[in-house]
Protein backbone atom coordinates (compact mmCIF):
# COMPACT_ATOMS: atom_id res chain seq x y z
CA UNK A 1 0.00 0.00 0.00
CA UNK A 2 1.35 3.16 -1.05
CA UNK A 3 1.50 5.85 2.17
CA UNK A 4 0.86 9.53 1.82
CA UNK A 5 2.38 11.32 4.94
CA UNK A 6 0.16 14.53 4.00
CA UNK A 7 -2.93 11.79 4.38
CA UNK A 8 -4.95 12.09 7.07
CA UNK A 9 -5.94 8.38 6.82
CA UNK A 10 -3.68 5.13 6.36
CA UNK A 11 -6.02 3.67 4.90
CA UNK A 12 -8.63 6.14 3.35
CA UNK A 13 -11.50 3.84 1.52
CA UNK A 14 -12.02 1.62 4.63
CA UNK A 15 -11.59 4.35 7.43
CA UNK A 16 -14.22 6.28 5.57
CA UNK A 17 -16.14 3.91 4.18
CA UNK A 18 -20.32 4.99 4.45
CA UNK A 19 -21.49 2.75 7.29
CA UNK A 20 -24.08 0.87 4.60
CA UNK A 21 -20.78 -0.44 2.79
CA UNK A 22 -19.04 -1.13 5.88
CA UNK A 23 -21.95 -3.07 7.39
CA UNK A 24 -22.10 -5.14 4.56
CA UNK A 25 -18.42 -6.32 4.58
CA UNK A 26 -18.89 -7.09 8.03
CA UNK A 27 -21.88 -9.13 7.38
CA UNK A 28 -20.10 -11.12 4.62
CA UNK A 29 -16.98 -11.57 7.29
CA UNK A 30 -19.32 -12.94 10.35
CA UNK A 31 -20.91 -14.92 8.33
CA UNK A 32 -17.98 -16.51 6.82
CA UNK A 33 -16.71 -16.43 10.61
CA UNK A 34 -19.97 -18.38 12.12
CA UNK A 35 -19.74 -20.88 9.34
CA UNK A 36 -15.89 -21.75 10.16
CA UNK A 37 -16.39 -21.54 13.46
CA UNK A 38 -19.46 -24.25 13.37
CA UNK A 39 -17.84 -26.65 11.01
CA UNK A 40 -14.25 -26.36 12.49
CA UNK A 41 -15.29 -26.13 16.15
CA UNK A 42 -16.63 -28.34 18.65
CA UNK A 43 -16.90 -25.85 21.15
CA UNK A 44 -19.08 -23.94 19.19
CA UNK A 45 -20.25 -27.09 17.70
CA UNK A 46 -21.95 -27.62 20.84
CA UNK A 47 -23.19 -24.11 22.32
CA UNK A 48 -25.07 -23.77 18.61
CA UNK A 49 -26.41 -27.08 18.70
CA UNK A 50 -27.56 -26.47 22.28
CA UNK A 51 -30.24 -23.78 21.37
CA UNK A 52 -30.91 -25.04 17.35
CA UNK A 53 -29.04 -22.21 15.97
CA UNK A 54 -27.25 -23.02 12.36
CA UNK A 55 -24.86 -20.83 10.56
CA UNK A 56 -27.61 -20.21 7.59
CA UNK A 57 -29.72 -18.25 10.74
CA UNK A 58 -26.88 -15.46 10.94
CA UNK A 59 -28.96 -13.57 8.15
CA UNK A 60 -28.44 -9.85 9.22
CA UNK A 61 -26.06 -7.84 11.45
CA UNK A 62 -28.71 -8.17 14.24
CA UNK A 63 -28.71 -11.95 14.04
CA UNK A 64 -25.69 -11.90 15.89
CA UNK A 65 -28.05 -11.46 19.01
CA UNK A 66 -28.87 -15.52 18.61
CA UNK A 67 -25.33 -16.04 19.53
CA UNK A 68 -24.63 -16.91 23.11
CA UNK A 69 -22.04 -14.58 24.39
CA UNK A 70 -18.71 -16.53 25.95
CA UNK A 71 -17.20 -15.46 28.98
CA UNK A 72 -13.20 -15.40 29.95
CA UNK A 73 -14.27 -17.93 32.46
CA UNK A 74 -15.50 -20.45 30.08
CA UNK A 75 -12.46 -19.91 28.02
CA UNK A 76 -10.35 -20.53 30.91
CA UNK A 77 -12.82 -23.66 31.69
CA UNK A 78 -12.67 -24.53 27.85
CA UNK A 79 -8.77 -24.80 28.13
CA UNK A 80 -8.33 -26.52 31.29
CA UNK A 81 -11.08 -29.08 30.01
CA UNK A 82 -9.13 -29.31 26.34
CA UNK A 83 -5.41 -28.04 26.69
CA UNK A 84 -3.34 -26.08 26.18
CA UNK A 85 -6.05 -23.93 23.41
CA UNK A 86 -9.18 -25.26 24.23
CA UNK A 87 -11.54 -26.25 21.22
CA UNK A 88 -11.87 -22.83 19.56
CA UNK A 89 -8.49 -22.48 18.54
CA UNK A 90 -9.24 -24.03 15.61
CA UNK A 91 -6.76 -22.97 12.63
CA UNK A 92 -4.01 -25.97 12.05
CA UNK A 93 -1.27 -25.91 14.53
CA UNK A 94 1.50 -25.85 11.56
CA UNK A 95 -0.07 -21.77 11.30
CA UNK A 96 0.24 -20.86 14.68
CA UNK A 97 2.77 -18.42 15.13
CA UNK A 98 2.54 -16.52 18.29
CA UNK A 99 0.93 -17.05 21.82
CA UNK A 100 -0.37 -14.42 24.15
CA UNK A 101 -1.87 -14.79 26.88
CA UNK A 102 -4.79 -12.48 28.93
CA UNK A 103 -3.07 -9.72 31.04
CA UNK A 104 -5.92 -9.75 33.84
CA UNK A 105 -4.87 -9.74 37.79
CA UNK A 106 -7.10 -12.71 38.75
CA UNK A 107 -6.96 -16.55 37.78
CA UNK A 108 -5.32 -18.20 35.16
CA UNK A 109 -4.88 -16.55 31.91
CA UNK A 110 -6.70 -17.52 28.91
CA UNK A 111 -4.19 -17.89 26.27
CA UNK A 112 -4.89 -16.63 22.61
CA UNK A 113 -3.19 -17.62 19.31
CA UNK A 114 -1.97 -15.66 16.31
CA UNK A 115 -1.76 -17.27 12.75
CA UNK A 116 0.37 -15.50 9.95
CA UNK A 117 -2.06 -14.02 8.79
CA UNK A 118 -3.75 -12.92 12.26
CA UNK A 119 -0.11 -11.12 12.73
CA UNK A 120 -0.92 -9.53 9.42
CA UNK A 121 -4.12 -7.76 10.07
CA UNK A 122 -2.83 -6.59 14.09
CA UNK A 123 -0.22 -5.38 12.33
CA UNK A 124 -2.48 -3.57 9.58
CA UNK A 125 -4.44 -2.20 12.04
CA UNK A 126 -2.23 -1.15 14.58
CA UNK A 127 -0.66 1.39 11.70
CA UNK A 128 -4.08 2.72 11.25
CA UNK A 129 -4.72 3.39 15.02
CA UNK A 130 -0.74 5.11 14.80
CA UNK A 131 -1.38 6.85 11.91
CA UNK A 132 -4.72 8.64 13.40
CA UNK A 133 -2.59 10.04 16.17
CA UNK A 134 -0.49 11.76 13.97
CA UNK A 135 2.32 9.14 13.38
CA UNK A 136 3.91 9.33 10.26
CA UNK A 137 6.97 7.69 8.28
CA UNK A 138 10.11 9.08 9.67
CA UNK A 139 9.31 9.42 13.30
CA UNK A 140 10.95 7.54 16.16
CA UNK A 141 9.02 5.67 18.08
CA UNK A 142 9.72 4.44 21.39
CA UNK A 143 8.02 1.70 22.02
CA UNK A 144 7.63 1.80 26.03
CA UNK A 145 5.18 -1.29 26.04
CA UNK A 146 6.35 -4.77 27.67
CA UNK A 147 7.41 -7.08 25.00
CA UNK A 148 7.08 -10.82 24.82
CA UNK A 149 4.01 -12.02 25.75
CA UNK A 150 2.15 -9.39 26.32
CA UNK A 151 0.12 -8.31 23.13
CA UNK A 152 0.85 -4.76 23.29
CA UNK A 153 4.52 -4.39 22.51
CA UNK A 154 4.88 -6.72 19.37
CA UNK A 155 1.64 -5.35 17.81
CA UNK A 156 3.15 -1.76 18.34
CA UNK A 157 6.42 -2.52 16.87
CA UNK A 158 5.00 -4.07 13.70
CA UNK A 159 2.65 -1.64 13.45
CA UNK A 160 5.27 1.27 13.82
CA UNK A 161 7.52 -0.67 11.51
CA UNK A 162 5.16 -0.78 8.90
CA UNK A 163 4.88 2.46 8.26
CA UNK A 164 8.81 2.98 7.92
CA UNK A 165 9.26 4.05 11.69
CA UNK A 166 12.83 3.70 13.25
CA UNK A 167 11.91 1.72 16.23
CA UNK A 168 13.52 1.91 20.02
CA UNK A 169 12.23 -1.68 21.21
CA UNK A 170 13.06 -0.62 25.29
CA UNK A 171 9.95 -2.14 26.36
CA UNK A 172 8.71 -1.04 29.86
CA UNK A 173 12.25 -0.87 31.83
CA UNK A 174 15.28 1.29 32.11
CA UNK A 175 13.63 4.46 33.03
CA UNK A 176 16.79 6.37 33.31
CA UNK A 177 17.98 4.87 29.27
CA UNK A 178 14.83 5.93 28.22
CA UNK A 179 15.03 9.35 29.26
CA UNK A 180 18.49 9.33 27.18
CA UNK A 181 17.10 8.19 24.13
CA UNK A 182 13.74 11.38 24.99
CA UNK A 183 17.63 13.36 23.98
CA UNK A 184 19.37 11.01 21.82
CA UNK A 185 18.80 9.88 18.84
CA UNK A 186 15.24 11.98 19.72
CA UNK A 187 12.36 9.48 20.02
CA UNK A 188 9.47 11.74 18.83
CA UNK A 189 6.69 9.00 19.76
CA UNK A 190 6.36 7.15 22.94
CA UNK A 191 3.81 4.24 23.41
CA UNK A 192 3.50 3.19 26.77
CA UNK A 193 0.76 2.56 29.75
CA UNK A 194 -0.50 5.49 31.61
CA UNK A 195 0.73 4.76 34.68
CA UNK A 196 4.58 3.98 33.11
CA UNK A 197 4.20 7.46 31.22
CA UNK A 198 3.44 9.60 34.26
CA UNK A 199 6.50 7.45 35.82
CA UNK A 200 8.33 8.54 33.39
CA UNK A 201 7.46 12.28 33.57
CA UNK A 202 8.61 12.08 36.99
CA UNK A 203 11.43 10.41 36.32
CA UNK A 204 12.60 13.49 34.01
CA UNK A 205 11.49 16.16 36.86
CA UNK A 206 13.62 14.47 38.82
CA UNK A 207 16.95 14.41 36.77
CA UNK A 208 16.09 17.91 35.63
CA UNK A 209 15.43 16.91 31.94
CA UNK A 210 12.57 19.16 30.77
CA UNK A 211 10.00 18.45 28.17
CA UNK A 212 11.27 21.09 26.10
CA UNK A 213 14.31 20.09 26.00
CA UNK A 214 13.29 16.63 23.83
CA UNK A 215 11.79 16.24 20.88
CA UNK A 216 9.29 13.88 21.86
CA UNK A 217 5.57 15.37 20.50
CA UNK A 218 3.01 12.46 20.73
CA UNK A 219 2.18 9.60 22.41
CA UNK A 220 -0.21 6.63 22.15
CA UNK A 221 -1.35 4.93 25.95
CA UNK A 222 -2.94 1.99 26.34
CA UNK A 223 -3.48 -1.16 28.57
CA UNK A 224 -4.61 0.22 30.95
CA UNK A 225 -7.40 2.71 31.50
CA UNK A 226 -6.15 6.60 32.52
CA UNK A 227 -5.67 8.40 29.86
CA UNK A 228 -9.79 8.95 29.35
CA UNK A 229 -9.76 11.05 32.08
CA UNK A 230 -9.22 14.77 32.10
CA UNK A 231 -6.64 15.35 35.10
CA UNK A 232 -4.67 12.50 34.01
CA UNK A 233 -4.41 13.06 30.13
CA UNK A 234 -3.30 16.84 31.60
CA UNK A 235 -0.77 15.29 33.82
CA UNK A 236 1.01 13.24 30.71
CA UNK A 237 1.02 15.62 28.17
CA UNK A 238 2.68 18.34 30.54
CA UNK A 239 4.80 16.20 32.48
CA UNK A 240 6.64 14.72 28.79
CA UNK A 241 5.60 17.67 26.80
CA UNK A 242 3.13 15.78 24.29
CA UNK A 243 -0.04 15.37 22.79
CA UNK A 244 -1.46 12.42 24.11
CA UNK A 245 -4.08 9.84 22.81
CA UNK A 246 -6.15 6.94 24.15
CA UNK A 247 -6.54 3.32 22.81
CA UNK A 248 -7.62 0.10 23.78
CA UNK A 249 -6.83 -3.50 23.45
CA UNK A 250 -7.07 -7.25 24.93
CA UNK A 251 -5.53 -10.14 24.81
CA UNK A 252 -8.71 -12.34 23.79
CA UNK A 253 -9.73 -10.51 20.96
CA UNK A 254 -6.52 -8.40 19.96
CA UNK A 255 -4.44 -4.92 20.33
CA UNK A 256 -4.87 -1.90 19.35
CA UNK A 257 -8.76 -2.66 18.61
CA UNK A 258 -10.23 0.71 19.38
CA UNK A 259 -8.28 4.50 19.40
CA UNK A 260 -8.54 7.96 19.53
CA UNK A 261 -8.16 10.31 16.28
CA UNK A 262 -6.86 13.56 16.54
CA UNK A 263 -10.18 15.07 16.84
CA UNK A 264 -10.30 13.14 20.58
CA UNK A 265 -13.86 12.20 20.21
CA UNK A 266 -14.34 8.96 21.70
CA UNK A 267 -12.08 5.47 20.65
CA UNK A 268 -12.64 4.36 16.98
CA UNK A 269 -13.21 0.80 16.64
CA UNK A 270 -11.36 -0.67 14.05
CA UNK A 271 -14.60 -2.18 12.59
CA UNK A 272 -13.73 -4.17 9.11
CA UNK A 273 -11.95 -6.63 11.39
CA UNK A 274 -13.76 -6.44 15.22
CA UNK A 275 -17.71 -6.60 15.53
CA UNK A 276 -18.42 -4.12 18.35
CA UNK A 277 -21.95 -4.49 20.56
CA UNK A 278 -22.59 -3.20 23.77
CA UNK A 279 -25.75 -4.95 25.71
CA UNK A 280 -27.42 -4.27 29.18
CA UNK A 281 -24.91 -6.41 32.03
CA UNK A 282 -28.46 -8.18 33.74
CA UNK A 283 -30.68 -8.77 30.64
CA UNK A 284 -27.76 -8.94 27.88
CA UNK A 285 -30.13 -7.13 25.42
CA UNK A 286 -28.51 -4.64 22.86
CA UNK A 287 -28.40 -0.88 24.19
CA UNK A 288 -29.88 1.85 22.78
CA UNK A 289 -27.56 4.17 21.29
CA UNK A 290 -26.15 6.59 23.71
CA UNK A 291 -26.55 3.55 26.64
CA UNK A 292 -23.93 2.39 28.41
CA UNK A 293 -23.52 -1.38 28.17
CA UNK A 294 -21.29 -4.02 28.54
CA UNK A 295 -18.73 -4.30 25.23
CA UNK A 296 -19.23 -7.69 23.46
CA UNK A 297 -16.63 -8.14 20.70
CA UNK A 298 -16.82 -10.60 17.89
CA UNK A 299 -13.39 -11.41 15.38
CA UNK A 300 -14.80 -10.97 11.88
CA UNK A 301 -11.20 -12.29 10.42
CA UNK A 302 -9.24 -13.71 13.27
CA UNK A 303 -8.19 -17.38 12.47
CA UNK A 304 -6.46 -18.54 15.06
CA UNK A 305 -8.54 -18.56 17.84
CA UNK A 306 -11.86 -16.54 16.99
CA UNK A 307 -13.94 -15.71 19.32
CA UNK A 308 -17.82 -14.89 18.72
CA UNK A 309 -19.39 -12.25 21.12
CA UNK A 310 -17.03 -11.89 23.66
CA UNK A 311 -18.55 -10.86 26.74
CA UNK A 312 -15.52 -8.08 28.04
CA UNK A 313 -16.46 -6.82 31.22
CA UNK A 314 -15.62 -3.61 29.47
CA UNK A 315 -18.56 -0.59 29.65
CA UNK A 316 -18.72 1.50 27.17
CA UNK A 317 -21.17 3.75 25.43
CA UNK A 318 -20.66 4.08 21.83
CA UNK A 319 -21.40 6.38 18.57
CA UNK A 320 -22.47 5.57 15.59
CA UNK A 321 -22.27 9.20 13.62
CA UNK A 322 -19.61 9.79 11.84
CA UNK A 323 -16.88 11.68 13.66
CA UNK A 324 -15.44 15.47 12.56
CA UNK A 325 -12.33 13.18 11.66
CA UNK A 326 -14.27 12.27 8.56
CA UNK A 327 -14.20 7.68 9.90
CA UNK A 328 -17.17 6.11 9.66
CA UNK A 329 -16.15 4.02 12.27
CA UNK A 330 -18.12 3.83 15.28
CA UNK A 331 -16.51 5.52 19.03
CA UNK A 332 -16.72 4.56 22.00
CA UNK A 333 -17.36 8.37 23.48
CA UNK A 334 -15.48 9.15 26.83
CA UNK A 335 -13.00 5.74 26.13
CA UNK A 336 -13.71 2.84 28.18
CA UNK A 337 -16.35 3.96 30.74
CA UNK A 338 -15.30 0.82 33.78
CA UNK A 339 -13.70 -2.40 33.96
CA UNK A 340 -15.93 -4.85 35.48
CA UNK A 341 -13.22 -6.83 36.99
CA UNK A 342 -11.60 -3.81 39.01
CA UNK A 343 -15.22 -2.81 40.39
CA UNK A 344 -15.69 -1.96 43.97
CA UNK A 345 -18.65 -2.93 45.99
CA UNK A 346 -18.62 -1.06 49.02
CA UNK A 347 -21.89 -0.05 51.50
CA UNK A 348 -24.43 -1.51 48.53
CA UNK A 349 -22.80 1.18 46.55
CA UNK A 350 -20.42 -0.06 43.16
CA UNK A 351 -17.31 2.24 42.26
CA UNK A 352 -14.46 2.06 39.78
CA UNK A 353 -10.63 2.87 40.43
CA UNK A 354 -10.87 5.16 37.85
CA UNK A 355 -13.28 7.32 39.90
CA UNK A 356 -10.70 7.22 42.74
CA UNK A 357 -8.28 8.53 40.05
CA UNK A 358 -10.15 11.34 38.77
CA UNK A 359 -10.42 12.76 42.12
CA UNK A 360 -6.76 12.13 43.64
CA UNK A 361 -5.64 13.95 40.62
CA UNK A 362 -7.82 16.61 40.46
CA UNK A 363 -6.06 18.36 43.86
CA UNK A 364 -2.54 19.38 42.96
CA UNK A 365 -1.36 18.88 46.68
CA UNK A 366 -1.19 14.93 45.98
CA UNK A 367 1.18 13.01 43.78
CA UNK A 368 -0.41 10.86 40.75
CA UNK A 369 0.01 7.88 42.59
CA UNK A 370 -2.69 5.92 44.96
CA UNK A 371 -3.35 2.52 46.15
CA UNK A 372 -6.64 1.60 47.12
CA UNK A 373 -6.96 -1.15 50.13
CA UNK A 374 -9.63 -3.41 51.32
CA UNK A 375 -9.78 -4.73 54.20
CA UNK A 376 -12.05 -6.60 56.61
CA UNK A 377 -13.02 -4.53 59.73
CA UNK A 378 -11.82 -6.71 63.22
CA UNK A 379 -15.19 -6.40 65.15
CA UNK A 380 -17.98 -5.65 62.27
CA UNK A 381 -16.46 -8.03 59.77
CA UNK A 382 -17.48 -5.05 57.16
CA UNK A 383 -15.48 -4.44 54.63
CA UNK A 384 -12.95 -1.21 54.99
CA UNK A 385 -12.00 0.79 52.29
CA UNK A 386 -9.17 3.04 52.31
CA UNK A 387 -7.89 5.34 49.53
CA UNK A 388 -4.41 6.30 50.18
CA UNK A 389 -2.54 8.71 48.17
CA UNK A 390 0.43 10.55 48.45
CA UNK A 391 0.88 14.09 49.60
CA UNK A 392 3.73 16.60 47.88
CA UNK A 393 4.43 18.82 50.76
CA UNK A 394 4.50 17.84 54.39
CA UNK A 395 2.04 20.63 55.20
CA UNK A 396 -0.60 19.20 53.19
CA UNK A 397 -0.37 15.89 55.82
CA UNK A 398 -3.45 17.53 58.11
CA UNK A 399 -6.98 16.33 59.02
CA UNK A 400 -8.26 19.40 57.56
CA UNK A 401 -6.87 18.13 53.86
CA UNK A 402 -8.09 15.09 54.57
CA UNK A 403 -11.85 15.99 55.17
CA UNK A 404 -11.75 18.16 51.85
CA UNK A 405 -10.30 14.74 50.05
CA UNK A 406 -13.14 12.61 51.85
CA UNK A 407 -15.71 14.93 50.71
CA UNK A 408 -14.18 15.22 46.97
CA UNK A 409 -14.67 11.57 46.96
CA UNK A 410 -17.79 11.06 48.53
CA UNK A 411 -19.59 13.56 45.73
CA UNK A 412 -17.74 11.00 42.63
CA UNK A 413 -18.41 7.52 44.78
CA UNK A 414 -21.10 8.47 46.22
CA UNK A 415 -19.90 6.18 49.55
CA UNK A 416 -17.28 8.18 51.65
CA UNK A 417 -13.71 5.43 51.51
CA UNK A 418 -11.24 6.45 54.45
CA UNK A 419 -8.05 8.22 53.66
CA UNK A 420 -4.65 7.81 54.28
CA UNK A 421 -2.00 10.56 53.08
CA UNK A 422 1.99 9.12 52.77
CA UNK A 423 5.06 11.13 51.76
CA UNK A 424 5.41 11.62 47.72
CA UNK A 425 7.41 8.45 45.77
CA UNK A 426 5.87 5.87 49.40
CA UNK A 427 3.95 4.30 46.84
CA UNK A 428 5.91 1.87 44.73
CA UNK A 429 5.91 2.53 40.65
CA UNK A 430 5.28 0.47 38.19
CA UNK A 431 6.87 -0.60 34.91
CA UNK A 432 3.49 -2.75 33.62
CA UNK A 433 0.45 -2.78 34.27
CA UNK A 434 -0.08 -0.49 37.93
CA UNK A 435 -1.84 -2.30 40.27
CA UNK A 436 -3.88 -0.09 42.62
CA UNK A 437 -6.33 -2.55 44.18
CA UNK A 438 -4.96 -4.32 47.59
CA UNK A 439 -7.39 -7.10 48.78
CA UNK A 440 -6.57 -8.14 52.04
CA UNK A 441 -10.56 -8.66 53.14
CA UNK A 442 -10.50 -12.31 55.07
CA UNK A 443 -12.12 -14.75 52.51
CA UNK A 444 -14.24 -16.97 55.09
ZN1 LIG B 1 -12.48 10.66 14.53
Amino acid sequence: MKLSRESEYYDEKIETMPREKLEKLQLERLQWQVRRCYEGSEFYRERFDKIGLKPDDIKSLDDIEKIPPVTKEELRQEQVNHPPLGRYALAPKENWRELHPSTGTTGIPVNTIWTQRDVENITQWTARTLWSFGVRPGDIIQNSFSYGLWVAGMSAHYGAARIDCFVLPIGATMTERQIQYFQSPGSTVIVATPSYALYLAERMRQVGVSPDQIPLKLGGFGGEGGTEIPATRKKIEQGLGIDAHDYYGLAEIGPTCASECREKAGLHWVEDYILVETVNKDTGERCAPGEIGVLVLTNLTKEGAPLLRYWTNDYAQLDFEKCACGRTHVRAVGGILGRADDMIIYKGENFYPVQVEKVVRSFKELGDEYKIRLVTHERTGADVVTVVAEYIDEKTNTEEFKSKLKQALREELVVTPEVELMKFGTIERTEFKAKRIEDERRKD
